[in-house]
């Protein structure tokens, strides 16, 4: 059972639809493990988003039940994909919504990379 408050994973979920190709994306990296395209509604004029291949519903859910194998191939390809991007200097930033506090709208775990400006204070007050 995923761990997590969003639920069993939902196979129709938008990123499900979009690793199965039923949905277009603008890829920027795929490997074994990981799956990486352009958000569609950029809040930076950089703003990619990284996902796992494997079904899970959240970083709650990604964190409980991955293998190990999965966890390090998942989050070398998020370094990757901010390296080859160019992003290394001067800097970008990463950051995972779980849960409804966190406005995850989504249920298959993803990362979110931005760059391209500078990016401001870390939450609003
Ligand atoms: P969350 O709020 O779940 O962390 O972020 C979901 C992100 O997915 C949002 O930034 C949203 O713009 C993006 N998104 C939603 N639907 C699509 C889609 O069909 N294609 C792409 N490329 N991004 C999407």
């Amino acid at each position: 059972m995923p761990v997590s408050g969003l639920g069993a994973y939902d196979d129709q979920n938008i990123f499900a639809r979009i690793l199965r190709g039923e949905i277009p994306s603008k890829k920027v990296f795929e490997d074994e493990f990981a799956f990486a395209f352009h958000d569609i509604n950029p809040q930076a004029p950089v703003h990619v988003l990284v996902i796992p291949k494997a079904r899970f519903v959240s970083l709650a859910d990604f964190s409980a039940r991955a293998s190990q194998a999965e966890i390090a191939g998942f989050w070398r390809a998020v370094g990757a994909v901010a390296r080859d991007l160019e992003l290394e200097v001067p800097g970008y930033r990463i950051l995972a919504n779980v849960g409804e506090h966190a406005g995850q709208e989504v249920p298959h775990f993803h990362v979110h990379i931005f760059g391209g400006r500078p990016l401001g204070r870390m939450l609003e007050r």
